[in-house]
């Protein structure tokens, strides 16, 4: 061979400060090199504590580490007790972060029961006040997340920024002999308060290890921008997700997309894709798309994984797409019960394939799989099982031999 050999790329994680957020005996660390933490919000009215709980409830079950809800109201602020509560009741033990804005200073303070039952805070310092109210509310908060010793994301979002600093830099750019792009005036902006808001909490005693720091935008290219830059300027874990990402697939391949530049770069300690759901579409979507994003980098496991071909003329029956679908769901399904009985099972990866062109082949590089039969070819089904043919299938009950084949393998 005349070239260097071709190896896979490896990620090198970023050191950042490991924040721990806890309820109860559930710990979750976020950064400090710990697995990227999957995480998602409720949309459900919080005062509303039975619908909420069971949406958190629901996000729980699908895999969501952390759940933030909002708290924007006395109403939703009496509420978050409860829903802790009653989460703890049914068996949910997963955190709660709560998110606040405009009045966030006014809710932790006058509401302690409400403090005390998140795992943590959100403060968006963009939406804290103007002036030396701002400076004032933000210490309130903070005093509150040292009271009771909670973790603070400062999340500066693009469509609030702090318009006081914005303003200031735009000023000192006009300075400038070579002004600045207004792009990188905005970027610098973002970063610039999200550093400069966690540097005041640690002066206001917040320790650096119960910081989490998030600058979220809605552009691809410039999210990764900013994260790369922030990372570069700071060691605080970090929180990225693509703000106000869309609706169905643009929503999912846009932040697909700039997450997967930063997390193979190393960035990244906790996501949470935000999708605007499809009518009667499920809020656990975001969840399973944040997890097949980790699982499809090669940096966590979650469930097995399905290996299926396009499927082409050669298989018009349906009955390979059939298979694939039902396949998928099936282990989906079982994980809840798999995962704690057979641990490792979420390595697992299951080939369905159309026909005889690449079926066999990707079959043996699964630990199972299966080559259904092509138009005009015999209708025998082999299944392979570690890079061996097992057995063939035939007849009607093809789906249900296949499941009792893989459900025989994982007892196994
Ligand atoms: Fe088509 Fe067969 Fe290739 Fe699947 S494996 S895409 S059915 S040729």
């Amino acid at each position: 061979f005349q070239n260097e050999p071709v190896i896979a790329g490896r990620m090198q994680r970023k050191q950042t400060y490991g924040v721990t957020v806890k309820n109860g005996k559930n710990t979750v660390l976020i950064g400090q090199g710990a697995p990227v933490v999957v995480q998602s919000m409720t949309n459900t009215d919080t005062s509303d504590v039975e619908a909420t709980a069971r949406q958190v409830a629901e996000l729980a079950r699908a895999g969501s580490e952390l759940v933030r809800l909002t708290v924007n109201t006395s109403e939703a602020a009496k509420a978050v007790p409860l829903i802790r509560d009653r989460l703890d009741s049914l068996g949910y033990d997963v955190p709660l972060a709560g998110d606040f804005h405009y009045n966030g200073h006014l809710l932790l303070t006058r509401f302690p029961d409400c403090a005390r039952a998140l795992s943590k805070y959100r403060i968006n310092p963009g939406n804290v006040g103007q002036g030396a109210k701002k400076d004032a509310h933000f210490a309130d908060m903070i005093a509150v997340a040292c009271r009771y010793d909670k973790p603070v994301r400062i999340g500066v979002n693009w469509g609030s920024l702090d318009q006081g600093l914005l303003e200031r830099l735009m000023n000192e750019n006009a300075e400038r002999r070579q002004p600045w792009p207004v792009q990188s005036v905005m970027y610098e902006a973002l970063i610039s308060s999200a550093i400069g808001s966690a540097d005041r909490a640690v002066e206001l005693g917040l320790g650096q290890d119960r910081i989490v720091l998030s600058c979220k935008v809605s552009g691809v290219q410039d999210l990764i921008a900013v994260y790369r830059e922030l990372s570069r300027r700071c060691p605080y874990a970090l929180h990225l997700g693509l703000t106000e990402a869309g609706v169905g697939s643009k929503g999912i391949v846009a932040s697909v997309a700039a997450l997967s530049v930063l997390l193979q770069e190393g960035i990244g300690d906790t996501i949470r894709i935000s999708l605007t759901p499809g009518p009667g579409e499920a809020r656990t979507k975001e969840i399973v798309v944040a997890q097949e994003l980790l699982q499809t980098m090669g940096m966590r496991n979650f469930a097995p994984v399905v290996v299926s071909c396009p499927g082409c003329g050669r298989t018009s029956s349906g009955l390979f797409q059939k298979l694939a679908n039902s396949t998928q769901d099936y282990l989906r399904a079982q994980m809840p019960l798999w995962k704690d009985r057979f641990p490792g099972v979420e390595t697992m990866s299951v080939a369905v394939m159309g026909c005889i062109v690449n079926g066999p082949g990707e079959s043996r590089h699964a630990n199972i799989g299966i080559s259904l039969p092509g138009n005009g070819e015999l209708p025998a089904v082999p299944v392979f099982e570690d890079g061996e043919k097992k057995t063939t299938l035939r007849g009607e009950n093809i789906e249900g031999q296949f499941q009792e084949i893989i459900l025989k393998y994982v007892e196994s």
